[in-house]
């Protein structure tokens, strides 16, 4: 059994309470690790090593162009230890292996990409409006910035945080869910051997109700780059009004996939099928509502279902799984409820629906891939995000019918549209209230390309250009002559 320690002011130390929590691989259900049951003094030791690592030592004494290099120290290490960093997520939260390779090896692309901005960040020069004065802007950084990051995909999702908050030069808190710490600690010793000074990354493991609301109330703390549930993203928000601290929020979703009648059939349901399924519908951006055009309905819904019965199921680790197990107990307890809710509710099965009781799946705690038909809009199961291996197919009759019901959620995080005509793509792009629009492919990222969401989906967007602005202040200037 794996033991590990918390990463704190460049030394690895274990809980001041000594206390240690379990680790649960989510295919065997067996505990493989143990980590550090950290609280809110251990939040207060790591925000001091921050904090001193912002105002004095090594860390302010780089240069942009310093910190860039060890950026991309740390991507050349990552890529070097992607076999081993990829095992443990899929250990940690069962995801697919044939997944998780290629998800890890794209993870040194944001070091390199934020790495190339460091020393890109220019002020301005306005011709200001006064002829005996001089003025000029200047970007800092914020402070020290905490990352607390969930359990789908811990480690990218902790990147997209870290990558351009030290490219601005902040320093860091960083805590992961408590279901996967292990990869975000494994990655810590790749901050070390890349050479960050000591302080300017640290990580506290534990519970969201004692570490990370000791974070979110902690007057040291001047941001918070959060990803996860609506309930602890609107908590966050309301704690960390405490100092104002800055927020960037990326919470959950309930992303409608938009079949028109001339869509390409057999792409649209590949991309539909992978867009639920994938990381067994464990994604922010899972296409949880399929909305297709009554005249392709049955015609579609019949080649879905052919192709979603035929996803083999099994251990994460092989290379031929397509859909693994949920990673948490209870997250596959309330999938389950959240099936009976909508049979209760009038939907009706089409596919799955149950756990799956196949051998393959050993002690896991595997959800077949579920389909509901007869959902209309209105339910709560179209509503609600299940974070889990669920459809709910709803038919449309035209356009506007479509981008309504596309519309009518609280959240606002992704859509996917399926169309062969480019002027309904762009209509579609345009109309439809969601930070993400994908036409004829789903689930691609990069990062060059902003991600986030609107409405209850969260607020700020992560990669591209301007993510490293929300780790920077303006400073303004003012000289007279
Ligand atoms: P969660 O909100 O339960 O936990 C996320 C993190 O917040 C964990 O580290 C947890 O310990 C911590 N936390 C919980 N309560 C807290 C509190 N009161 N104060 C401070 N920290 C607290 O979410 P989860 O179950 O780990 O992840 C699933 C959710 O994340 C889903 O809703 C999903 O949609 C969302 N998500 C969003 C994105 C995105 O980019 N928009 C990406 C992935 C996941």
């Amino acid at each position: 059994m794996k033991e590990y320690r918390c990463f704190i002011g460049g030394e690895w130390v274990t809980a001041r309470s000594g206390e240690l929590f379990d680790s649960v691989d989510p295919f065997t259900a067996k505990v493989w690790a143990r980590i550090p049951k950290c609280d809110a003094n251990d939040v207060d030791r790591a925000v001091e090593a921050a904090r001193r690592a912002f105002d004095s030592g090594d860390w302010p004494a780089l240069n942009a162009t310093q910190r860039g290099h060890l950026l991309r120290r740390l991507g050349d290490l990552i890529a070097r230890d992607v076999d081993l960093l990829a095992a443990t997520e899929v250990q940690d939260n069962g995801k697919l292996i044939a997944e998780m390779r290629g998800q890890v090896a794209y993870i040194p692309q944001w070091f390199y990409y934020f790495a190339g901005m460091a020393d890109k960040v220019e002020g301005a020069v306005p011709p200001i409006d006064k002829p005996d004065m001089f003025t000029y802007t200047r970007h800092e950084p914020l402070g020290v910035v905490a990352a607390i990051t969930p359990w789908n995909s811990p480690l990218l999702l902790l990147v997209w945080k870290m990558a351009p908050a030290l490219a601005a030069g902040c320093t860091m808190v960083i805590k992961p869910s408590e279901f996967t710490s292990a990869s975000t600690l494994e990655l810590m010793r790749l901050v070390e051997e890349a050479g960050f000074p000591k302080g300017v990354v640290n990580v506290v493991t534990g519970f969201g109700q004692d570490v990370g609301e000791a974070i979110s109330t902690h007057p040291g703390i001047d941001k918070i780059a959060f990803t996860g549930g609506e309930l602890s993203g609107r908590r966050i928000a309301q704690q960390s009004a405490s100092n104002f601290k800055r927020l960037t929020l990326e919470l959950g979703g309930k992303s409608a996939q938009l079949v028109f009648p001339d869509a390409n059939i057999e792409n649209a349901v590949k991309g539909v099928v992978s867009g639920i399924f994938a990381a067994t519908g464990q994604t922010c951006i899972a296409g949880s509502r399929l909305l297709v055009h009554e005249a392709i309905h049955d015609q579609f819904v019949e080649k879905f279902l052919e192709l979603a019965r035929s996803a083999r199921m099994g251990d994460p680790m092989d290379m031929t799984t397509q859909v693994g197990p949920v990673t948490t107990q209870p997250q596959y307890q309330r999938v389950l409820s959240m099936i009976e809710m909508a049979k209760a509710e009038g939907a009706t099965v089409a596919l799955g629906g149950k756990p799956a009781d196949r051998p393959e799946c050993g002690d896991g705690w595997f959800v077949e891939p579920t389909v509901l038909s007869d959902v209309n809009n209105r339910m709560r199961i179209a509503q609600e995000e299940v974070f889990g291996p669920v459809l709910s197919v709803i038919k449309f009759s035209d356009d506007e019918e479509a981008y309504a019901l596309a519309n009518d959620t609280p959240y606002g995080l992704a859509a996917g549209v399926w169309t062969a005509d480019m002027a309904r793509a762009f209509t579609a792009a345009r109309r439809l209230r969601a930070g993400m629009i994908w036409t004829n492919t789903y689930r691609a990222v990069s990062y060059m390309m902003p991600f986030g969401g609107v409405k209850n989906s969260g607020m700020g967007r992560e990669s591209g250009q301007d993510a490293i602005y929300d780790f920077l202040e303006t400073k303004s200037v003012w000289l007279a002559f």
